[in-house]
């Protein structure tokens, strides 16, 4: 069993750092919220006071961060946690950012005499409390292979997407369909609603009908149908509105850095925009149905 490092225990890391413990693994906590450390505490954990505490002493660390600027901060420079850590230490990014900077990160790792791995996650807070995730992996065979283990504790499907920032790339496309995918069921929701259609009868004829997806079967936008949707719990995240505004402006960063034609991406970006600025700050990126019902 590995001793490990758990940096950034939010609604996401939380729940995969109790998995590491529940699969036996002996883990370290930092995060800059005490409460979200002493949950993880109450599980087992033992609590650090720094970010580079919690890389020491250690052969495996994970970071679960909310950007691309977190990561570099907390990595990044002499009192960085690749500054701190042991020789061969093994890192892996779960965080959701910008291919860029994962690979400068991957760059400096290696330069430290470390291996890494971008490894962001697809599955949300449900998969992340069941072990079920889904890890797209960025980095070398042999960084891949050291990761496996740990990461299957977290995940049922790990996928290798290739060199560092892969796992990233493939990500933000998913991520892509997502926000356009939940926009789509939204406003499809929110036409039913004004032609007389009950959401159960929607739902049941379009999670078996040829509009079924994720966003609808997994995450109804709308109470009722699925009872563990955020929907039914006051749209509090889950994955928030802010975390996919973030994500689709990585999507739109790559796409136009990489000349690739993302029209609906572009527009689910303006669509979340006008949502995180008005009602949608703190909620559920399916909230989004409320600020369509209301247009
Ligand atoms: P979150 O805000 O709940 O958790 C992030 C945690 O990082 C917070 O507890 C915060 O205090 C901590 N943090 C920030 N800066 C730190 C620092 N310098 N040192 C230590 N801790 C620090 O966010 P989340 O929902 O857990 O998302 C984390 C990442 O996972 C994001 O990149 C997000 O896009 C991605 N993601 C989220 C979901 C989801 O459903 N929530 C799904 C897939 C991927």
């Amino acid at each position: 069993m590995a001793r490990i490092g758990f940096i950034g225990v939010g609604n996401m890391g939380g729940p995969m750092a109790l998995n590491l413990l529940k699969a036996g693994h002996s883990v370290k906590v930092f995060d800059l919220s005490a409460d979200a450390v002493a949950l993880c505490v109450a599980e087992g954990a033992e609590a650090c006071a720094t970010a580079t505490e919690a890389a020491s002493g250690v052969g495996v660390v994970v970071t679960m961060l909310p950007k691309g600027d977190h990561v570099r901060a907390v990595y990044l420079g002499d009192a960085g946690i690749l500054a701190a850590a042991d020789a061969d230490t093994l890192f892996i990014d779960c965080s959701t950012i910008d291919v860029a900077t994962a690979r400068e990160a991957a760059t400096a790792a290696s330069a430290a005499g470390m291996h890494m791995v971008d490894a962001p996650v697809s599955g949300g807070v449900g998969g992340a409390a069941a072990g079920s995730l889904t890890f797209m992996v960025g980095g070398t065979s042999a960084a891949f292979t050291m990761a496996q283990p740990i990461l299957s504790a977290m995940g049922q499907n790990i996928v290798h997407t290739g060199g560092a920032g892969n796992g990233q790339a493939a990500k933000i496309c998913n991520n892509m369909i997502l926000g356009i995918s939940m926009i789509g069921v939204s406003e499809a929701f929110v036409l039913a609603e004004k032609l007389g259609l009950e959401h159960q009868t929607m739902f049941d004829i379009v999670s078996t009908a040829s509009g079924q997806c994720w966003s609808l079967t997994s995450y109804c936008p709308v109470p009722g149908p699925v009872p563990t949707s955020p929907a039914n719990n006051d749209y509090k995240p889950g994955f928030s509105a802010q975390n996919m505004l973030k994500d689709l402006h990585l999507s739109q960063e790559a796409a136009e850095g990489f000349g690739a034609s993302t029209a609906l991406g572009k527009a689910a970006m303006d669509l979340y925009e006008n949502y995180v600025s008005g009602d949608g700050e703190a909620a559920d990126f399916s909230g989004i149905v409320n600020m369509i019902r209301k247009s």
